[in-house]
């Protein structure tokens, strides 16, 4: 799989920490960076057949239908993909306009992950989206109109600007547009954003946890009786609509990330990430350079990253990839850390696959990072 990270927004949600520029005067650049760097990197990624493309960011529907179709035909013409490869486009709603979205109907993109966050204006001013409550609903209409069934769209809980019925109310507008993927976050409160400034200053207070804690349980619940399978701790789909992207993820595949902050991995040992900096990585890239650090991952870290990804999702850590995997030590490291665990309930074993079983989800990284080796 390959991730391209598209660094620009309009603006700078009040939450957001990621890598983004929101001046556009050098998008044509980047986008000949990015190009070269697909090219650069080609023969990563050796034997293997795409099975997806994710445009993630940043704002990836900032770009043109045109724009956007260039890169795929770099991507494509380069590596070999399967014949039902998906290819995702994170979009914001206010972007979702039906010239572009006509422009993407005639491309390659075959599912798109919408930045939705809220259906109520409350929230969105709170978040600094750029986009309002009517836009939300309308971008998911237009989407299906053009014929894009395979939608997500994100959303966030627990904000302060609202309260439980809100989510409620979110929730149920989810399901009337029928929509078959769902990802939702907490609103997590990060150094250096205007929220964490807001807080500060006591201008608007903090999530409360007990709150987010109740959103998240109504959340699962109200989704799978709606049909929802609950299959990472911030993801729900229909069955059939799994985002194969994030899966292969879940599931310590290797990847390829091109663009600013892009992160790649081997699958194994090897993880490397580009600079987060527009300009430098437009700087190395043009003199072919790669803008990338690695590192070789120990294998106190591999096991970690295991626990830490696994322990989030439906299957959980692989125990017979676990077994084979690591070295004696750690694996009796991870017998002693998980056994009492197991007699509390609070982890589980299920056809050879260690699990945090659903109910105790809301604290799955607390007990993933209780079985770290520090
Ligand atoms: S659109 Fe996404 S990446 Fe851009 S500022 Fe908002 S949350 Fe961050």
């Amino acid at each position: 799989m390959i991730y391209i990270h598209i660094p620009f927004c309009k603006q700078k949600c009040s939450y957001c920490n990621f890598h983004f520029s929101t001046s556009l005067q050098f998008k044509d650049e980047m986008l000949a960076a990015i190009k070269k760097e697909i090219f650069l990197r080609k023969d990563e990624l050796q034997n293997k057949t795409l099975q997806s493309l994710y445009f993630g960011g940043g704002t990836p529907s900032i770009l043109s239908g045109d724009e956007i179709k260039a890169l795929i035909d770099e991507v494509l013409q380069y590596f070999d993909f399967t014949k039902d490869i998906e290819i995702t486009l994170e979009a914001n709603p206010d972007d979702l306009n039906n010239q572009f979205l006509k422009a993407l109907s005639n491309s390659p993109v075959n599912r798109l992950s919408i930045g939705t966050q809220s259906f109520f204006d409350e929230d969105l001013k709170l978040m600094n989206r750029a986009h309002n409550a009517s836009e939300a609903e309308g971008s998911i209409k237009r989407a299906q109109d053009f014929g894009f069934e395979n939608l997500s769209i994100d959303l966030i809980y627990g904000s302060p600007s609202s309260g439980f019925e809100t989510w409620k109310e979110n929730l149920n507008k989810t399901i009337a547009l029928q929509v078959p993927h769902i990802s939702s976050y907490a609103l997590t409160v990060e150094p250096k954003t205007a929220l964490n400034d807001w807080i500060q200053k006591g201008k608007v207070s903090n999530p409360r946890e007990e709150e987010q804690n109740k959103e998240f349980y109504y959340l699962s619940d109200f989704l799978k009786d709606n049909g929802f399978e609950h299959y990472e701790i911030s993801n729900f789909a229909k069955p059939g609509f799994y985002s194969k992207h994030n899966s292969a993820y879940w599931k310590y595949k290797e990847y390829l990330g091109i663009g600013p902050s892009a992160h790649s991995y081997d699958g194994n040992e090897i993880r490397s990430w580009n600079v987060a900096n527009n300009s430098q990585y437009i700087k190395k890239i043009s003199s072919n350079l790669l803008a990338k650090e690695t590192e070789v991952l120990s294998q106190e870290d591999q096991f970690n990253e295991m626990m830490m990804i696994g322990l989030r999702t439906i299957w959980g850590v692989d125990l017979s990839q676990l077994k084979s995997k690591f070295s004696e030590k750690i694996l009796e490291h991870f017998q002693k850390e998980t056994q009492s665990k197991i007699e509390e309930g609070i982890l589980m074993v299920e056809n050879d696959h260690l699990k945090i079983p659903e109910k105790h989800w809301f604290m799955a990284d607390g007990i993933a990072s209780d079985l770290f080796i520090v």
